[in-house]
């Protein structure tokens, strides 16, 4: 119930007022009584008084009572003056009653004896009596004669009656007068509430009614003047509405500003996407030309060309080059500035796409007489998933910028681990110089755009200010953040993280550490950084390891070795050292007859022709270039080591150099490239013959799929824009062709480098996607993530035709398969290779039985296709045994002679038998060699 604050205060105020006037009519009553007995017994006293006076002239006259007729008048004249009392009564000492105002009705009275006792001792008294149902106040006054000695009493007797009567109109007055009272107070009370309180508040309550309705705009002024705490709510209320009236106006100044910002913004937005689409466009319009400027230099410097023309040829090239990359970074910072810039999440090995930053660094840092170095912490994860491309872009940039800003002494890159969980890994790279540094105040401002140390135009580097920009957003796109430490003069060292994702399947170590475990080295480098390197990836491969920093140093260690009979096994040795290098070094120790066994590694950072042939002559097993990749490392010492045995014998044994070890592995991969641009055509070939690849071309689509038919590619590089047949019809013709028999890999090349093109292509069922113009790093990596694994099934094929593999088919006594070899391949995960074997065996009949099928019907291509599969499978598993057999039914099915098919799926079976025997005979969980 809503009880207003009128009404509130009105009934307290009368209750207030109700309490008062109660308290004082009673208070007044109870006063009134008291009072009134007390003049009661004065009264008493008066008439007593008065009617002595009678007796007095009465016995002055001594006349006895009884005979004057006139007494008993005189004295009820007496009485009658006072009307209000009862009864009046004199009485003498012995109790007889000389006078009585009214002895009908109150004749009793004088059997009283305490009435008479107080008549003998001359004292007064009043009393209170119930006579007849009445109350009276009896009062005795004492009647005294000479020598104050009693002689009569006069008792008066007056009824309660009065005083009640009295009372109860008092108690009327008070109350009538309260009531008058109660009533002027409520008109006045609430007169002075509607004035003081009532209406100031009702004010107070309309404006806040017009300001929720139509804002503080059109509020006139509040007009409550009084100097009371309303008055004060009042100015308070009216200053609030000022100061809202205030904010109003910014506030709608503000909220037009943030419509102009928003409108401003949104131009920005359109001319940003305007932008960036002009800079696609114009990059892909500049990097078409640009494709076959690069790739005609190349081609020309191929050519015969004199001295002078070469050295311009060159400089063109370099020109290019350098505009290439102005190129690419300014899409790239277009690309972020627009919030384009997407990461192409892809499975990669972490270590060799550092090392490949390395290998791309290497020809510009040896030029400059500077170390460079790899070092990756062992416990970070190999295999990852995430963005090569664009943490090979962060890398280079970083490891670009030290080389460019270093005169002496090294760049070292390195990769540590910051924190990991199962699924993730948060990876720490950093690039290190030992350049011109740079001075404090200049390194907060060094991640902005466009912004250089040295801004002067006489300033010795060139470059844009964008690189550490476009860097420090690559960072943040992957999770990781950027920064730098360094010393004027001393060097910097650039960082930044990324968060990786980690392959499902177990990381890939350094390989089968067992082949080089114990083996007992001697590193000689005289840079600290270098052995730091040897020893972390040494050691982690189980291997003794002992580090020499000269040549001096480095031959009386193996000669102490040799006294303290545990010789070295191998001595790595750098070719750029100071007094004596590491081929007079190496000549030192062949031509010790207690050294000369000592398997020797030459490291040399500009490898240049004839380097190796004359490693070989002075005794060198390996000849390898630095910065050297792990698995070069590794594939290399296993390679000397195990071949020590083998070819001690042998004069001639091959020198084994980076370039022998991949170059085993391209030979046998064929690729063909769809394009129509003639220029494009020839720089795309040119550069995977460089790689050492085979490869076809063909003008367009259509060709494309003929060929296919015709020759089982192992890579197709096709173009999406071209004549005839575009790449993507091509794609789903070549995808309905290889459906269930082979699935060949195809990659887009195309000069469209914006996002939603990489989608298109694998919709028509491209498997990656290649920018143009192409970069051979770029080109080479899809070559070795899509080609690879066709490789390795189809090189045994090749190898079947060579000794070895004829050798193993030959012998039946042999074991069936290459345990080494397989187990190598599925990166040393034994329960893996189980797995697979079993895997394999189990699928191995049904195409035993087709190719049964095929043999019955005379289906050549069947049996073609059947042996075809099987081979690339058992050549994977390193069963040559198996894949031989295969090998030989495919060639009866493409030679179209089924003749000895029957005898070849016997053979077939066979062998598919023993390998299932053996494969069986193997505890695969156990990591023991059977
Ligand atoms: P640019 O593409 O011009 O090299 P960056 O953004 O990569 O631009 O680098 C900006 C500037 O930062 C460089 O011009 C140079 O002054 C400074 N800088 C970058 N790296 C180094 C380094 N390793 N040592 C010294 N200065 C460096």
């Amino acid at each position: 119930m809503r009880i207003s604050i009128r009404t509130k205060i009105v009934c307290i105020t009368l209750g207030i007022l109700f309490l008062a006037i109660g308290a004082n009519t009673l208070t007044s009553i109870y006063v009134f009584t008291k009072e009134y007995s007390v003049a009661l017994e004065t009264k008493g006293f008066a008439i007593a008084q008065d009617l002595k006076l009678q007796l007095e002239r009465l016995l002055r006259l001594k006349i006895p009572i009884g005979d004057i007729v006139g007494f008993e008048e005189q004295c009820q004249d007496t009485v009658k003056k006072y009307p209000d009392i009862s009864y009046a009564m004199i009485i003498d000492p012995g109790g007889k009653i000389l006078f009585h105002s009214d002895p009908s009705r109150h004749g009793t009275l004088d059997k009283d004896p305490e009435i008479l006792k107080a008549i003998q001792s001359g004292s007064s008294s009043i009393q209170k009596i119930n006579r007849q149902d009445e109350k009276y106040y009896d009062v005795v006054v004492p009647i005294l004669g000479s020598h104050k000695k009693p002689i009569a009493a006069a008792r008066i007797g007056f009824p309660e009656r009065i005083i009640t009567e009295k009372s109860r109109e008092l108690l009327i007055y008070s109350c009538g007068i309260g009531l008058v009272l109660l009533f002027s107070a409520v008109i006045i009370s609430l007169m002075a509430l509607s004035i003081l309180v009532t209406n100031p508040l009702r004010k107070l309550v309309s404006v806040i009614q017009e300001i929720r309705d139509k804002g503080t705009e059109l509020i006139h002024p509040l007009d409550i003047t009084t100097r009371d705490e309303i008055g004060q709510l009042a100015d308070t209320f009216g200053k609030m509405i000022r100061d809202l009236q205030k904010t109003t106006v910014s506030r709608d100044l503000l909220v037009k500003e943030v419509d102009e910002r928003k409108q401003a913004e949104k131009a920005a937005e359109d001319a940003n996407l305007a932008k960036s689409e002009f800079l696609a466009n114009m990059s892909h319009e500049i990097r078409t030309p640009m494709n076959g400027v690069i790739g005609m230099i190349g081609l020309l410097l191929d050519t015969e060309l004199s001295s002078e023309q070469r050295q311009f040829a060159e400089t063109v090239r370099d020109s290019a080059d350098s505009l290439l990359t102005v190129i690419n970074d300014i899409l790239d910072y277009s690309k972020v500035e627009a919030g384009k810039l997407e990461l192409d999440i892809l499975d990669f090995d972490l270590r060799s796409t550092m090392e490949d930053v390395a290998d791309v660094l290497a020809v510009t840092a040896h030029r400059k007489d500077l170390e460079l170095a790899c070092l990756i912490h062992h416990d970070v994860p190999a295999l990852v998933r995430g963005d090569p491309g664009r943490l090979r872009q962060v890398l280079i940039n970083l490891a670009n910028n030290a080389v460019k800003f270093t005169e002496k002494g090294e760049v070292i890159l390195r990769a540590s681990l910051d924190t990991e969980d199962e699924t993730r890994a948060v990876v720490r790279f950093s690039v290190s110089d030992t350049g011109i540094g740079i001075p404090i105040d200049r390194m907060d401002r060094l991640f902005q755009s466009f912004s250089q140390v040295d801004a002067s135009t006489t300033r010795r580097h060139g470059g844009t200010g964008l690189g550490l920009a476009i860097s420090k957003k690559l960072a943040e796109i992957m999770g990781g953040e950027i920064g730098v430490e360094s010393q004027e003069g001393r060097g910097s060292t650039f960082w930044f993280t990324a968060d990786l994702g980690k392959q499902p399947r177990r990381e890939m170590d350094a390989g089968d550490p067992e082949d080089i475990c114990e083996k007992y080295i001697l590193v000689v480098d005289d840079n600290e950084t270098n052995r730091l390197i040897f020893r972390e990836q040494l050691t982690f491969w189980g291997c003794r390891i002992e580090e020499a920093e000269s040549a001096m140093q480095a031959l009386v260690m193996l000669r102490q070795a040799l006294a303290d009979s545990d010789p070295f096994d191998i001595a790595i040795v750098d070719m750029q050292m100071p007094e004596m290098d590491g081929e007079a070094l190496g000549r030192q120790i062949k031509a010790d007859p207690d050294l000369k066994d000592t398997l020797m590694v030459m490291l040399s950072s500009m490898g240049q022709r004839g380097d190796a042939s004359r490693m070989r002559q002075i005794g060198f097993a390996a000849y390898l270039t630095k910065p050297v990749r792990q698995s070069h490392l590794y594939d290399c010492l296993v390679s000397v080591t195990g071949r020590k045995a083998r070819a001690e014998a042998a004069s001639t044994k091959p020198i084994v150099t980076r370039h022998s070890l991949s170059e085993e592995q391209k030979h046998g991969i064929r690729i063909l490239i769809a394009e129509d641009n003639v220029v494009n055509q020839k720089v795309a070939l040119n550069i995977l013959n460089k790689f050492g690849y085979r490869a076809d071309a063909v003008a367009n689509g259509a060709e494309a799929v003929e060929s296919i038919r015709m020759v089982s590619y192992n890579m197709v590089l096709m173009d999406v824009q071209m004549p005839v047949m575009d790449g993507f019809t091509a794609t789903r013709e070549i995808r309905n062709l290889d459906a269930g028999i082979r699935h060949v890999p195809i990659i887009a090349m195309t000069a469209h480098a914006m996002k939603g093109d990489r989608e298109r292509c694998l919709e028509a069922g491209m498997d990656d996607y290649l920018s143009k113009p192409i970069d051979p790093q770029k080109l080479l990596e899809k070559i070795e993530r899509w080609a690879a694994p066709v490789e390795q099934a189809t090189q045994p094929a090749g190898r079947a035709e060579g000794a070895k593999s004829d050798a193993l088919a030959e012998s039946p006594g042999r074991v069936p398969m290459d345990l080494a070899e397989a187990t190598a391949r599925a990166m040393g995960d034994r329960t893996f290779l189980g797995n697979i074997l079993q895997e394999f065996l189990k699928r191995a009949p049904d195409h035993v039985a087709s190719m049964k099928v095929a043999l019955s019907q005379g289906d050549a291509e069947a049996l073609k296709q059947h042996a075809h599969t099987l081979k690339g499978s058992a050549a994977n598993l390193s069963a040559g045994d198996v894949s031989a057999a295969a090998s030989r039914l495919e060639a009866m099915g493409r030679a179209g002679d089924l003749s000895a098919g029957e005898a070849g799926i016997a053979d077939l079976e066979g062998r598919l038998f023993r390998l299932s025997a053996y494969v069986d005979g193997i505890d695969w969980v156990a990591d023991v060699e059977p």
